[in-house]
């Protein structure tokens, strides 16, 4: 059941306008660390326990490599922005930065005017440079929020905090601590104590000790967890950050860890039933328990192509998965968290979702009869992958048909469609040619990018 967590805040400007000065100053104010007697932090997040708003969690280092990772992958980890500008300086190139950042997020922000105790802070000189920005601020006619602050003296931050109460209540951050664990990697290294070890924030879920946690395979156990504030804990809730130890590899900042396999390929299924026409849509299944997987994927309607399947709510690596084959993500009796219904929107990605199995099926076959038929015109297969300058080729072999550089194309993998593209440069030698027919070997450059390995075969379609 999706219930309230505590909101996610990012700090973002220009350098020495005061961003840490000001995460410093909450962390000296938070009544836990003042209880335990001011203690060191470990990581780079930290949740602030106020006594009028709860729990609020707060990100370091704002150039964090983690934000870039999600940002390509279309997906975010902050709920709301604080855009700190210095009053005695202005709208420099990191607060532009941050800006572009903000609004490919689509996250709410807050303009904090910093530095008001000195004598040379001009908040209005700000404003009207942000305005220049394209951020009106509501003093100034427009929608964005803002407040004076001075990071040194604690002025106006309990305004600060207010209106972060007040616009993340607009849009109040939820997840279901009973659903499938979603961990974001914010940071990750190898120890030389502790091993591999990631820093993460709880996105959904609960982590709890000796839990096995997966991405593409399992990556580990749940050996111990640390706090921000260096305790051990045993469990930790949704928007927590933590230190995970037990980890048997370093994940990659930004991606996602969970208490499931994040992508469960199902067995192979044979794709065309027709020799001259794919016809079909790729999917993501996605159910509650076993039963109902294994009672829907054994009931599917010819010419749908599972590209992986497994239990528990739909997660963000379902819909990266499912965007470059074009795949619709299907959930039975699943839940979808706001982030990843996000994820999808930008992505593209198809989301149903079903609570009657006879339903979900016959939502497939409608799908299936709309589907548009593609012919096949040739085949080939990828007998080599190399690199000529920033290009990667496809060294194939023609084994049937004809293939044409006007031609659609889809990469085969064990007969299920990876990814859709075009070619981009045929050539035959150092020859460039419009076509090859069966037997030729050729060299090919896709693009779109798609992630094709040897092995593979292309489909060379009509459109
Ligand atoms: P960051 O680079 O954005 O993290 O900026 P810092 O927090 O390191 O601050 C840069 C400088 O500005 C430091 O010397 C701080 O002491 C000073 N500073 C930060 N906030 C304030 C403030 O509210 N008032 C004054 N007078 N100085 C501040």
């Amino acid at each position: 059941m999706l219930t309230n967590r505590p909101p996610i805040i990012v700090i973002l400007g220009h350098v020495d306008h005061g961003k840490t000065s000001l995460l410093d100053y909450l962390r000296k104010s938070n009544i836990t660390a003042r209880e335990a007697g001011g203690i060191t932090q470990a990581i780079s997040s930290f949740q602030l326990q106020t006594p009028e708003y709860g729990v609020l969690t707060f990100i370091d280092t704002p150039g964090h490599a983690a934000f870039s990772a999600m940002r390509k992958r279309g997906s975010q980890i902050a709920d709301l922005a604080i855009l700190v500008v210095a009053a005695d300086d202005g709208v420099m190139p990191q607060t532009r930065e941050s800006l572009d950042f903000i609004k490919s997020s689509g996250i709410p922000f807050i303009v904090a005017i910093n530095k008001i105790d000195l004598s040379s802070a001009d908040p209005d000189r700000i404003k009207t440079q942000l305005t220049e920005n394209q951020v009106v601020v509501e003093d100034f006619g427009g929608d964005i929020p803002s407040v004076l602050i001075s990071a040194k003296s604690g002025k106006g931050i309990p305004d600060l905090l207010e209106l972060i109460n007040l616009v993340t209540s607009l849009n109040q951050p939820q997840a279901d601590p009973f659903g499938q664990l979603e961990l974001i990697v914010l940071e990750s290294r190898l120890d030389s104590k502790k091993g591999s070890l990631a820093i993460v924030l709880v996105k959904n879920g609960t982590i709890t000790i000796g839990q096995e946690l997966f991405q593409n395979q399992s990556i580990g156990k749940v050996r111990a967890m640390i706090n921000p504030d260096g305790t051990n804990v045993t469990s930790a809730l949704p928007s927590q950050p933590l230190e995970v130890i037990g980890l048997s590899l370093v994940p990659e900042v930004g991606s996602i860890i969970s208490d499931k396999v994040v992508l469960q390929p199902t067995t192979k299924k044979p794709i065309p039933e027709s020799k001259n026409s794919i016809p079909g849509i790729n999917i993501i299944v996605r159910s509650d328990v076993a039963g109902s997987l294994e009672a829907i994927l054994s009931a599917l309607p010819k010419n749908i192509h599972v590209l992986s399947s497994g239990t528990g709510d739909i997660i963000e690596n379902d819909i990266l998965q499912a965007r470059p084959a074009e795949a619709q993500v299907i959930g039975f009796n699943t839940k979808i968290t706001t982030s990843v219904s996000k994820l999808a929107e930008t992505e593209k990605v198809i989301i149903k979702t079903f609570k009657i199995i006879y339903d979900l099926l016959d939502y497939l076959d409608k799908q299936i009869n709309q589907a548009p038929t593609e012919t096949i015109l040739g085949r080939a297969s990828i007998l080599a992958d190399f690199k000529i300058k920033s290009d990667r080729i496809a060294g194939c072999r023609c084994s049937q048909g004809v293939i044409s550089k006007s031609n659609s194309i889809q990469i085969e993998r064990n007969a299920q469609i990876i990814g859709k593209s075009r070619i981009k440069s045929l050539k035959v030698g150092k020859n460039d040619v419009p076509t090859v027919k069966s037997g030729v070997e050729f060299g090919a450059i896709f693009s779109p990018y798609v992630d094709f390995t040897i092995g593979d075969d292309i489909i060379a379609t009509t459109g």
